[in-house]
């Protein structure tokens, strides 16, 4: 399955984190070319790596679509700049956040017209914002690269990172 992991922590012009989550799921759904198949609920998670900033709303959805990997990292890339999304410090606030979590499971890191896709992602795996939404659409999901239950992974990690239902 393809799974990409939604994030949002400040307003953009269309709204709220959650509203402009909602946004981008619709504008992606609307493309001939990508399909939403399945959605998370959305949660309230506080910010890692810099924390000094608002708590993020993130979700993550299931799509299909007819899309290589890289033109898919494209679409998604050009969706948060029309959402507004100016790359500043690393890991900081961001009006929308569009990650690739796992692309039918390839593994993979590649490269093309200065554009890199690690897949999966590479973080996927410690993070609680990622797969507690991940476990309400995709229960038997494992990671692609160590063949772990994203729920045995969850249960890993720091019970301090904050995964609140929204
Ligand atoms: P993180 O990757 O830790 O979640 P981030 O989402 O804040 O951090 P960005 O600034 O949004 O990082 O992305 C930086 C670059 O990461 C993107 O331009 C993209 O080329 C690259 N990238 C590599 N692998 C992926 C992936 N699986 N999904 C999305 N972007 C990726
Ligand atoms: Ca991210
Ligand atoms: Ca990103």
């Amino acid at each position: 399955m393809i799974l990409i992991g939604l994030g949002a922590n400040i307003p953009s012009e269309k709204g709220g984190p959650e509203v402009t989550l909602e946004a981008a799921l619709a504008v992606l759904n609307l493309r001939r070319d990508i399909e939403v198949v399945q959605r998370s609920r959305w949660y309230r998670t506080s910010a890692v790596g810099l924390t000094d900033q608002p708590d993020f709303v993130n979700g993550i959805a299931e799509i299909s679509t007819r899309l290589g990997p890289l033109e898919l990292l494209s679409v998604l890339l050009d969706l948060e700049a029309e959402f507004g999304r100016e790359r500043r410090e690393r890991w900081g606030p961001r009006v929308l956040d569009l990650d690739i979590v796992d692309f039918d499971g390839l593994v993979a890191d590649l490269d093309r017209d200065g554009l890199t896709l690690h897949l999966p992602h590479p973080r996927a795996a410690e993070r609680g914002f990622v797969l507690q939404p991940l476990l309400d659409i995709a229960p038997d999901w494992r990671h692609p690269t160590s063949g772990e239950k994203g729920s045995d992974l969850l249960k890993k990690l720091d019970p301090t990172q904050k995964v609140d239902v929204l």
